[in-house]
Formats: C-alpha cells, structure tokens, sequence
C-alpha cells in the first residue's frame, strides 16, 4: 500500500510593466513589498493598503529566464519520473498570461523554455546510456465557448473529455504528434498557435478567447529488467482572462465569448472553493476547463499557479479580484502519483496482453483540508513509496542471469527465454483478470465512501441552516435590528385568508394584526408611498382576501420613482459591499445565493445595477425581480 504525500499548489504572481504611456506618470496601484509580498490599495480607504503573501512574487523588472528558473524548471523533472506537472497562467485580459507562456521571438516564455530543456535533458540521456528509450508525444487543444478544438487537427472539434478507470483524464481523438527536437516542436507549434481563435477588444488587439493547453506526453521504458514503464504529463495552460463586458464593450458574439469563458472561470472559482472547504464533492464536471484541470487543482500534479496583473489604475477592480483569487487558490493540496507499469521487450515475450502489467494502479486518495491545515497555510507533507509491487510480484529471477551469460549461444538464450516465460505464466495470476477486478471494486468502495460521506456533510448542514433560520426567527421576532433590509416572515395565503375573517381578527377591522400596523406606518411615515394595496376583492364572490406577499396578484405599490431609485441604490451598495452574512439579511437571500452572489463579485467585480443579479449563475429574472420586491416591501413595512 503507497503511503500518502500532499503538496501545495505554488501560486505565484507576476506583475507586468506599465505598458500605457499615458499611465506612465501616474502612481501604479499595486506594488511589490519583497520576493514574497505585495500591496495593493484599499479602495475602501485610501489611507490603506491590503498586503498579499505569495509563494513568490516577480516583480516588473523580473525576466522570463527569472519565472521559468525559479518556478517551473523545478517541476519537469517530476515527469521524467512517472507524474504529472501543471503550469498555468490566470489573471485578467492583458495583464501578461500569453507573454508569460509564450513570450515574443526575443524573450521566449515558459512553454518554449520547457520544451527545450526536457528535450535536451532526453537527448543527453539517451546518448550516454541505453537503459531507457523515451517517446514525447505533444497535443495541443484550446476551449473555445465550451467546447474543445484541437490546434494540431482543425477538423478534431467538439471533442469529448474522459476519464479512465485510473481516474486520468484524457481525451479520445485528440492528435498527438511525436517529437524528438526542439525544432521539430517549433514547426508544429508556431502555426498551430496561430490558429488560436483571437479576436479584437477594446482592451487587448490580439486577446486571446480562449483557454489554450499544451500537453506533452513523456514514456520512459527500461531495456533492461525490471522493465519499468513511466507516463508523465506536462500540462501548459494559458487561461483566457476574464472580461468586464461594460469596459470592453463587447456585443454580440464577444459578448457570448466572454460568458462562456466567465462560465469556466466561474466554475475555477467554485472548485477552489470546494477544495480549500474540504468538501466530498468537487465540481470538476461544471466546465470543461475544471475538468480538464482535474489533474492540476487538487489532483494528481505538481502546479504552479502563475497570477499575472497589470499595474495602471484602470485595471484596480480586476487586479484585485484576481489577488483574492490567487490568495485562496494557495491552500488546495494536491497528491501527486507514479505511473509506473513494466513492459517486457518484445522478444521475450509471447502475449502481447501480457506486456504490460501495473504495478500501481489506483490514484492514492486526496487528504482532506483540516481547518488547521487551512489555517497555517503549511503544506501537507507525508512520504509515500512510489514505485509500489504488488505482493506476490516475481520480479524477474532468471532474465537477469541470462543476460550476464554471454557466451550463451543466441538460440540457447532464446530457448531459456521461453522456458523461463512458461513458467513465469504458470505462477504469476493472469494480470489482465485479476486488476480490473480489484480495481472495480476499489472504485465501487471508494464512490461508495464518499456518497457516505457527502450524505453525512449535507445533513449535517442542513441541520445547521435549520438551526439557523431558527435563530434568525427568533431574533426577527425579539428584536428589532438596526439592519437595513429585515427579513420579515412573509404571510401564508390560508392563514392570512383566515386573519381577514373581522371576527378573528385581533382589533375587529379584518387585516393581518402585523400587516395593518405595517401598513399604519407606510402610510403615516412615508409621503413618497402613493398607494399599498394587501386587500383586494374577489369579483365573483365579492369577498375580501389577503393575496400571498410573493404574488404579484392583489399588491399593487406605486412608489415616487426617487424613492425607488434610493431603495435600488441601497440594495445595490449591500450586493457590491456586503460580506456573505450581510448579503444574507436582504429578503430571500439565503446562503447559497449569498455565496453564489459573493462568489460573482469576486471573479467579476461589482455589479453596476441591481437587475445585474441575473448575470450570477442560477439566478433568474423572475427571482431578482422577486428580491427587489420582496426587499422593497420589507423595507417599507418595517420603516
Ligand atoms: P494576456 O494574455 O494576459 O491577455 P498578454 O500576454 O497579451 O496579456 O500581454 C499584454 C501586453 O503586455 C502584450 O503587448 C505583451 O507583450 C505585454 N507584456 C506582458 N507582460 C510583459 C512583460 N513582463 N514585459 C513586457 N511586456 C509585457
Ligand atoms: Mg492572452
């Protein structure tokens, strides 16, 4: 059994030179503290700033050779031994994801130097030894509105993603080509970044709307016994960055580009969210670019997280949001694994089936966050074996003898061989029967565990959310608060209906005790209020009833326009300010739309109108429309 190790996803950010001449003059609003820390301005308050700590910071002087050197040279290594290596680069449109990636003909970037280095690594290896053959296959793939375009085959588009029993994620049809120099790479990346879908925004000529990812594929296989095989991956990705649709001023089909991209990166968020909270259930399935970034955030790789910003003014509200972004994306721990299966050579072996067996076959599980690791920030460190043998393994006992013999005739060699293969297969287990099974149930045992687990968390949350409104309820009913927006307990359409019987009814006028002083008050304090209408009559029967509150049936509120107006401003300043539990005292904003809002803001910044609730996933016209009334009355009856 392999032990477990954890380690931190790096975030780094880098900070770009001042590129507008205009901005040259004026006081950047971001500035690096030393090799780790930043400030940037407090736009609550002008007198402050806010200090961010990063694994490193790379300020406007730093060179491509200084990024790649210190952050990413160190990672490739891992996957000449069998794991997986992500590299990314996330940060707002313009701010240096693409320079920082691919850099320009003088001052290459991160992907080039890479490729280079693993390259040469290789070839040196190669040349002073025989021991291991190595193949490196790349792919190149961008996600384009949702969907997946290969850059290597244009005809390849709309390509599926899945994941194999080894819980690796892949895509069927996606081309690979073989490489074994740097410039057989450049010949087949350069045009193929050219196809890169880009179009032009006010901010960026040549922004790229996509998310672009280069994968290289790297399989080392011993020649000699025990015949080892190793697969690790290098994922390169350049996010497209997230855009503010008003100051692009995008339409149209930029402006359903930019939703799809936000739909990515909004999903980025919600996987971050769910890792650093520990969650069971991660929402890798949400987007393309979660699920493709399985193996980064997480997963199975060793990551760094390159956040790049710009430094003029104009790009504060998105250099801020991305800061928080990568301050958060600093706790996800991810488990990095060992490919590793042997494969005999082909002489010595007689099943092509039988060539390859694993030695490691399930993905060791992800350790769960405890507060105190999120707390600390300290990465989770535990050693683990890697190359793991299963227990009743025969690793080879004879090949190895054979093969100091030689003065062995070839046909003696040969004849042993078979023998000693003969007898391997009559005591070694049929490999191909016996894994799959193990590994089925492992799997059934595993989901079954975390369906457990995910019950036990959701009631246990709702046995809080419960307790909770209870609280809530309480307090509502003791107290009144000095909250602009209170919740008030809407009335039931059959108990009100009750209330208006005049003989129930506590002071014989026929009207909701609660609901009439409400009224008494709205009428009394509020001149700008024409008209509050809670009865109505029924025309056929003639009777009068209480309409429920949330129907617009039977309420008709006519508000001076300025009054309203103020009450949308209000909502407004709660929705770009409030923290999660304040956003939670407006009316019919319970948790998850207090997250989901909350959540919004920080990846897109603030919203300029209140109807602007609708661009937040999972909320729809009719619910923001039913927020602004519901607020809107709390606030009148409660006045
Ligand atoms: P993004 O991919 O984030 O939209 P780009 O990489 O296209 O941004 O960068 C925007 C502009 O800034 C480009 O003209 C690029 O050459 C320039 N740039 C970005 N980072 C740097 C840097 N570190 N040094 C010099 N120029 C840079
Ligand atoms: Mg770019």
């Amino acid at each position: 059994m392999s032990k477990k190790a954890g380690c931190r996803v790096r975030v780094v950010v880098r900070l770009r030179p001042v590129l507008d001449e205009k901005e040259r003059c004026k006081e950047p609003c971001v500035r690096g503290i030393d090799e780790k820390h930043l400030e940037i301005f407090n736009w609550r308050n002008d007198q402050e700033t806010i200090k961010y700590n990063f694994d490193a910071f790379y300020s406007e002087r730093s060179s491509q050779e200084d990024i790649y050197q210190d952050s990413v040279e160190p990672l490739l290594k891992h996957t000449l031994n069998g794991q997986n290596a992500s590299v990314f680069a996330y940060g707002p449109t313009f701010a240096g994801k693409t320079f920082t990636m691919i850099g320009c003909a003088s001052d290459v970037g991160i992907i080039p130097r890479s490729v280079n280095k693993l390259l040469s690594i290789i070839n040196a290896e190669q040349s002073s030894t025989d021991e291991w053959n190595y193949t490196v296959n790349f792919s190149y793939l961008e996600i384009y509105q949702e969907k997946v375009y290969d850059l290597l085959e244009p005809k390849n588009h709309d390509l599926l993603i899945r994941e194999d029993r080894e819980r690796n994620i892949f895509i069927p049809g996606l081309a690979e080509k073989e490489i074994t120099s740097f410039e057989q790479f450049q010949k087949l990346f350069i045009p193929a970044s050219h196809k890169r879908t880009t179009a032009s925004t006010k901010l960026n000529s040549r922004s790229s709307r996509s998310h672009a990812i280069l994968l290289l594929k790297i399989v080392r296989v011993q020649q000699v016994a025990p015949f080892k095989k190793l697969t690790g991956k290098l994922f390169l990705i350049d996010l497209a960055g997230s855009e503010d649709n008003r100051r692009t001023g995008n339409h149209g089909i930029r402006l359903k580009e930019s939703g799809a991209i936000n739909v990515s990166l909004f999903s980025l968020g919600q996987v971050v969210d769910a890792l650093n909270q520990g969650l069971p259930r991660i929402p890798y399935r949400d987007s393309k670019l979660t699920r493709l970034l399985q193996d980064s955030l997480g997963g199975t790789a060793h990551a760094c997280m390159i956040t790049n910003i710009a430094p003029e003014e104009k790009h504060y509200s998105d250099t801020y949001s991305t800061l928080n972004f990568a301050a958060k994306s600093r706790h996800i721990i991810n488990k990095p694994f060992t490919r590793e299966s042997t494969e005999k050579p082909k002489r010595a072996s007689k099943r092509k089936s039988s060539e390859e067996s694993y030695t490691l076959k399930t993905p060791p599980k992800i350790p769960r966050r405890t507060p105190d690791m999120l707390l600390t920030n300290t990465p989770f460190v535990t050693v683990r074996k890697d190359s793991a043998k299963p227990k009743n393994s025969l690793q080879p006992f004879l090949s190895p003898f054979l093969r100091r013999q030689a003065n062995f005739a070839e046909s003696v060699v040969t004849r042993l061989e078979i023998l000693e293969q003969s007898i391997l297969s009559q005591m070694r287990p049929p490999v191909e029967e016996r894994i799959p099974e193990q590994t089925e149930q492992e799997d059934l045992l595993r989901q079954l565990e975390e369906s457990r687990q995910q019950l036990k968390l959701l009631q246990e949350q709702n046995q809080k959310l419960k307790e909770q409104r209870l609280s809530e309820l309480q307090n509502e009913q003791n107290s009144t608060s000095d909250c602009l927006f209170q919740k008030i307990p809407l009335v039931k359409k059959k108990s009100a209906a009750k209330l208006v019987d005049k003989s129930n009814s506590a002071d014989g006028s026929g009207q909701p005790v609660k609901t009439k002083k409400a009224l008494q008050n709205v009428n009394t304090q509020s001149p700008d209020l024409q008209f509050v209408k809670i009865v109505h009559t029924d025309s056929q029967h003639g009777k009068e009833n209480v309409t429920d509150p949330g129907q617009q049936k039977g309420w008709a509120v006519k508000l001076n326009r300025e009054l309203q107006d103020k009450h949308n401003s209000e909502i407004l300043h709660i929705l770009n300010t409030g923290t999660v539990k304040q956003l939670k005292s407006l009316q019919s904003i319970g948790e998850k739309r207090a997250n989901l809002i909350h959540g919004w803001r920080e990846t897109h910044g603030t919203f300029s109108k209140v109807e602007d609730l609708q661009r937040v996933h999972g909320l729809t016209k009719k619910t923001v429309e039913s927020i602004v009334k519901n607020n809107l009355l709390s606030k009148l009856m409660f006045q």
